[in-house]
């Protein structure tokens, strides 16, 4: 029979292969996947105190066991107390927002996160009366500078995309605190196998389980990673009203991606960081863009933040003297690989290959794109398990014939 109760103080790597809901009856060593909406209730009186307390399992919109397994798995991961599981990582936002905000309040944000994070704070959220000002990604006395007497919420993420730009977590903490305000931090990127948002005195973590969790580019999921009185008391009900749940077989497929992500995280950061540092090499390239390199802005920052790794995702500029041509000669790097897959999306044991500027970026104005520092010769490459020789072999048929 497999173990109900695991031992105090297992490494991280042990809890994320180890860490569920108990086995059924049946003792099955693989987490089970329960596809039902409703549970029995052995009787009026337990039911009525499950309803009351969301306690147990009663209707799969507040939980489910594979959910819940889940939800553990990663609170282990991050060292929460708990976790929420959403439907997808925006959802995980929109959860974090109606639960957490109401109208008057106010949200200071990087302006370098995720596009549709930016939407969602930006746009739909001011529907409601929630109003965000949007700040510099590594300049603290800007978000200092932000902050108002209705300033409920400091939302980061680091690194960001495709720049890898990387702001301090410690910092934004202190500045959120001594506001009364929590600090989110957007943790899909590095994934808890890299960084801890909470151990820097983070309050809440977010997570798009859509990208490194799952690992494979199959399902979505999202999550927010906090204190019991947070997740249960505050988002619980929140999500149970709204519905933003995460389904059970996407929770399964990510329980079990999660079962490898540290081996998949230092694998890919390491294949990322000779990919990096390949490309620094190439005549053809004009700048690499990768938290791992000596050459990177927040170079000492990003390695005492994230386990000395730099993450899988790097990106470049390729040479070029218009704005045309570099387009064209990022086209043309792009189009010449035989192996990467062009997609916009990363966190996949395949690496993917990106041009922001008309695909994440695309609906941003030139002006817009270049304040961001999207050039139409930018490059993200989200490096998966392929042998790195053949990914840096794949690059090199479109580099090669750029004239450098
Ligand atoms: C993909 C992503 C999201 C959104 O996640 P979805 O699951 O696509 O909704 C949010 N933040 C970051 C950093 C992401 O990469």
């Amino acid at each position: 029979m497999a173990r109900a109760r695991l031992p105090e103080g297992l490494r991280p790597e042990t809890l994320a292969v180890r860490t569920a809901l108990a086995p059924s009856q049946h003792g099955e060593n693989s987490e089970a996947l329960f596809l039902t909406t409703a549970f029995v209730q052995p009787d009026s009186e337990t039911s009525a105190r499950r309803f009351a307390n969301m306690e147990d399992f009663t209707y799969a919109r507040t939980s489910n066991p594979t959910v819940r397994s889940f939800e553990q798995r990663l609170a282990a991961m991050e060292g929460a107390e708990a976790a929420i599981a959403t439907s997808t990582g925006m959802s995980a936002i929109l959860l974090l927002g109606m639960g957490l905000l109401k109208a008057g309040d106010h949200v200071v944000c990087s302006r370098s996160v995720f596009g549709s994070t930016v939407g969602l704070f930006g746009k739909e959220f001011a529907k409601f009366g929630v109003t965000t000002s949007f700040v510099s990604q590594t300049d603290l006395a800007e978000w200092r500078a932000a902050i108002q007497p209705n300033t409920r919420l400091l939302f980061a993420e680091t690194p960001t995309n495709p720049l890898t730009e990387v702001c301090d977590i410690a910092a934004l903490a202190e500045i959120a605190h001594a506001a009364g305000a929590l600090l989110t931090v957007d943790n899909t990127f590095c994934s808890p196998a890299l960084q801890r948002p909470l151990a820097l005195g983070a309050d809440l973590v977010m997570h798009a389980g859509t990208k490194y969790l799952d690992g494979q580019g199959r399902v979505m999921s999202g999550a927010l990673c906090g204190a019991s009185k947070q997740i249960v008391d505050v988002f619980g009900p929140t999500l149970r009203t709204a519905g933003m749940t995460l389904a059970p077989f996407n929770a399964w497929v990510a329980l079990k991606g999660m079962e490898t992500l540290y081996l998949r995280m230092k694998a890919q950061s390491e294949a990322a960081l000779a990919v990096a540092r390949w490309l620094e090499a190439h005549p053809a390239v004009a700048r690499v863009y990768y938290p791992g390199l000596a050459s990177h802005p927040q170079h000492a920052l990003a390695m005492r933040q994230q386990s000395g790794l730099g993450g899988a995702v790097v990106s470049f500029d390729v040479k070029a003297d218009s704005p045309e041509a570099a387009r064209a000669a990022a086209f043309q790097v792009i189009d010449s690989t035989r192996v990467l897959s062009i997609a916009t999306n990363l966190g996949d044991t395949k690496t993917i290959i990106t041009h922001p500027a008309t695909s994440s970026h695309g609906r941003l104005t030139e002006a817009q794109r270049q304040a961001a520092g999207i050039g139409q010769g930018l490059i993200r490459v989200a490096v998966g398990l392929e042998h790195v020789d053949d990914i840096t072999d794949d690059l090199q048929r479109g580099l090669s014939q750029l004239g450098f």
